[in-house]
């Protein structure tokens, strides 16, 4: 049992609210956000019970924090090796869609920017799968990590796939390089679809509670992800989770997290929570600016940094 209060989690939004800094999904356009200055803060222990504060129910797209999940689905399936000749583990100081392999493999940096991205979410699923029935396995990994049949936002969809050229380039890079196991094509609109599954801050804390309970489902032995799995998503989080603001999140907050462009954060307190915030507003990393900032106050009060013991 957590003891953590909604009335604490409040407090922390009050205290974060103000900044209205940063700015809304840029690579959407001229898209009208619906919600621009929302704002929330979720927590979820080990039994599932959450408590939140905020607009804790508003939908949002998970975007780039939908990978870690199907980087773990990759490595259930394909093995760590398979994976590993794709994907590998090393931070790439660059931006979240920088146009650029792992020098010499030809691998993707790692599974946490786009071009990792793209190569894990083409390992899902058997080599005659089509990208409907494959693209069926991630939703159903989702609806399973959140408890309730998830769906996807098709209008993001549709903006996301009309501006796609540099997913498309990265794709096509991949497969050049030997990187990719699929149709390029088809693996940008399968990740596109994966980009635009919608769940609420309470329901992101769950699952970044999953990842903190070695992949297991909460309240019962069911493992949703392989706890090796689990391992390595955190363990790639950690280094890798907030793109080129890597090094400073670890510093400052200390706990394997991952964002998306939507403002969407959530970060693994390993074998005690998952922590979820969403402000639609992001810095020049694009990570969301009030998420961060209220993780790390909440990190900060609770110390839950990893190294906080040494
Ligand atoms: N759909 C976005 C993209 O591929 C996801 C990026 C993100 O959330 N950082 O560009």
């Amino acid at each position: 049992m957590t003891d953590i209060s909604a009335d604490l989690l409040a407090e922390i939004l009050d205290e974060v609210r103000d900044d209205t800094s940063g700015e809304l999904v840029p690579h959407l356009g001229d898209y009208e956000h619906p919600s621009p200055d929302a704002l929330a803060l979720a927590v979820c222990d080990m039994d599932g019970q959450i408590t939140s504060a905020g607009d804790d129910e508003l939908l949002f797209d998970l975007q780039s924090a939908s990978k870690p999940f199907v980087y773990a689905l990759a490595l259930d399936q394909k093995g760590v090796d398979e994976v590993a000749d794709r994907i590998g583990v090393e931070p790439s100081g660059e931006a979240f869609n920088e146009i650029s392999l792992e020098e010499g493999t030809g691998r993707a940096p790692n599974a946490l920017v786009n071009a990792g991205a793209l190569a894990a979410h083409a390992l899902v699923g058997d080599a005659d799968d089509d990208e409907e029935s494959r693209f069926e396995q991630i939703r159903g990994l989702f609806t399973r990590l959140v408890g309730r049949e998830v769906e996807v936002d098709e209008e993001i969809v549709e903006i996301e796939s009309r501006s796609a050229n540099r997913n498309q380039a990265l794709a096509h890079l991949l497969a050049e390089a030997g990187s990719l196991a699929r149709d390029p094509h088809e693996v940008v609109s399968g990740y596109s679809h994966q980009c635009a599954i919608r769940v609420d801050s309470r329901e992101l804390a769950h699952m970044a509670a999953v990842l903190a309970n070695r992949g297991q489902a909460l309240g019962s032995d069911e493992q949703i992800v392989g706890h090796r799995a689990a391992r390595y998503a955190n363990s790639v989080m950690f280094t890798c989770g907030m793109y080129d603001a890597a090094g400073d999140w670890v510093y400052q907050v200390g706990l394997p997290a991952k964002s998306g462009v939507s403002g969407c954060l959530f970060a693994v307190v390993p074998g005690r929570l998952g922590v979820a915030a969403f402000s639609p507003r992001l810095d020049g990393h694009g990570n969301s600016v009030r998420a961060a900032a209220a993780i790390e106050e909440l990190s900060d009060r609770l110390h839950l940094h990893v190294l906080d013991e040494v």
